[in-house]
């Protein structure tokens, strides 16, 4: 077996991409480069790696939020019908990984393909050779049991990042709608209508009872006590939904779920930058980290790829709330997401690596410098979005690479450390998903459970 620093390599070019950034970047961890490729362009799957929906024993893919494939579900061949795991960990291999938890998103027409061999083991294949073992989530106990309704756990509460976190999208639609509002890398509302078409059961608005006898049988069966966060989330609420606004709406799961399960998670909100006193609610109802997302640093890009945030409440307003919110929450417990790699998409986006990485720095030391940690998803470009559609290939693995490193030299700068409620940070122990961000910061010993020490 070929050394680390000397992993052998076979003629093809996307092998030679990711051993010549890995020779290129020795700090960022060699895990971090397949991983943000495998999140960059998707992964295809055998059939003998799908898994048998929620009838077999391997945890499937709960579509949480956004499609976050590279197809439409009819596109998807077999993986439409069985679906695919939620999760994939890597271990060993020529690069010798360490435990490393990705989120799958399908690509039919990816270089990357987990198959089994001829006895069964299955592997991350790259251009044909074999990378790594490949692990696939258990299906969890509370799967296996359904609402009194007949709703199963997985479409009310799934959960992801190897069960650290309960994803509740409570509002699967967006009241941004249509071109002239939708985020333009965004395909919560299609993921919604093919659901629909394809006569999945994907509820638009989740009732509140609906979400606690859901999260009663996760608390039951949950025995590890794995599940450690919940995030509640959905689209934008620009009017009211049920007579409330958004911070009411979103709040008032956040109320209930404390009411009935005091401190069991720690709780999360991912809404829109909201005024002050709307973010106080948030706290009021027992939300203990918030997610007001910037989502692309650069103003001329922000006003084209969010319409309507910039119509409704404008940039230098989005960011002045989020610096505000800290005054509610803490600095350390508001962490503003960004969609990494949009800043490079065509036709409007920045054409150098080094162009993209000094704007995106420029907002993390925005946020930073007032103690406030953004932190990343890696953009998966969704063919129903206009930016999917003119950039299926998405951004250059160099600048997630480059990102991985600036990054954690910002944060460093302003003597920051990785974000709570992420669960542990560092090369073979992050959980994170949907970046490596996690898997790039240094590993320490600490309060697993915020994987940053307390919470206040
Ligand atoms: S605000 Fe933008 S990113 Fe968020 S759900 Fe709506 S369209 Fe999608």
């Amino acid at each position: 077996m070929p050394s680390r620093t000397d992993p052998g390599s076979n003629d093809t070019s996307r092998t030679r991409l990711i051993e010549r950034l890995m020779e290129q970047f020795p700090h960022v961890p060699r895990e971090a480069v397949i991983k943000e490729d495998l999140l960059r362009g998707g992964v295809a799957f055998d059939e003998s790696a799908l898994s048998d929906n929620e009838g077999g024993d391997v945890k499937p893919k709960s579509y949480f939020i956004f499609s976050f494939d590279h197809g439409t579900l009819p596109e998807l061949g077999a993986a439409a019908l069985r679906r695919p795991p939620e999760e994939i960990v890597l271990t060993g291999g020529p690069y010798e990984l360490r435990r490393t938890v990705v989120s799958v998103r399908v690509n039919p027409a990816s270089p990357y393909r987990v198959a089994s061999d001829a006895d069964g083991v299955l592997g991350l294949y790259l251009d044909g050779r074999r990378i790594s073992d490949v692990g696939l989530p258990p299906m969890p106990d509370y799967y296996r049991h359904t609402l009194g309704n007949g709703k199963s756990v997985m479409e009310v509460a799934p959960t992801i990042q190897w069960g650290y976190l309960v994803y509740l999208t409570v509002f699967r639609v967006c009241q941004y709608f249509g071109a002239k509002e939708e985020c333009q890398y965004c395909d919560i509302n299609h993921n919604w209508r093919q659901h629909k078409a394809a006569g999945r059961p994907y509820t638009g608005v989740k009732p509140v009872e609906e979400v606690l006898e859901a999260l009663a049988i996760i608390d039951r069966y949950d025995t590890a006590k794995t599940s450690t966060a919940y995030t509640l989330t959905g689209g934008a609420i620009t009017s009211h939904i049920g007579g409330r606004d958004e911070a009411d709406f979103y709040g008032q799961y956040a109320k209930a779920i404390e009411e009935r399960f005091p401190g069991r998670w720690i709780g999360k909100v991912v809404a829109q930058a909201l005024p002050k006193a709307d973010v106080q609610r948030f706290h009021d109802y027992g939300v203990q980290i918030y997610h007001p997302n910037y989502e692309v640093w650069d103003r001329r890009l922000f006003e084209l790829y969010c319409p309507g945030k910039e119509r409704y409440v404008g940039r230098d307003e989005w960011h002045r709330r989020i610096l505000d919110s800290a005054d509610v929450f803490g600095a350390r417990n508001v962490i503003p997401n960004f969609v990494a790699g949009v800043e490079m998409a065509e036709p409007f986006g920045f054409t150098t690596v080094k162009e993209a990485i000094d704007s995106t720095t420029e907002g993390l030391r925005f946020f930073m410098s007032h103690g406030i940690t953004p932190r990343f998803t890696t953009w998966c470009p969704e063919p129903t979005t206009p930016l999917g559609r003119t950039n299926p290939d998405g951004a250059p693995l160099e600048y997630h690479i480059r990102l991985l490193e600036a990054y954690r030299s910002t944060m460093e700068e302003y003597g920051l450390s990785s974000p709570p409620g992420y669960g542990p940070p560092g090369p073979g122990r992050a959980v994170f998903s949907v970046s490596s961000f996690m898997d790039s910061l240094p590993a320490r010993q600490e309060d697993d459970r915020t994987g940053s020490g307390a919470i206040s």
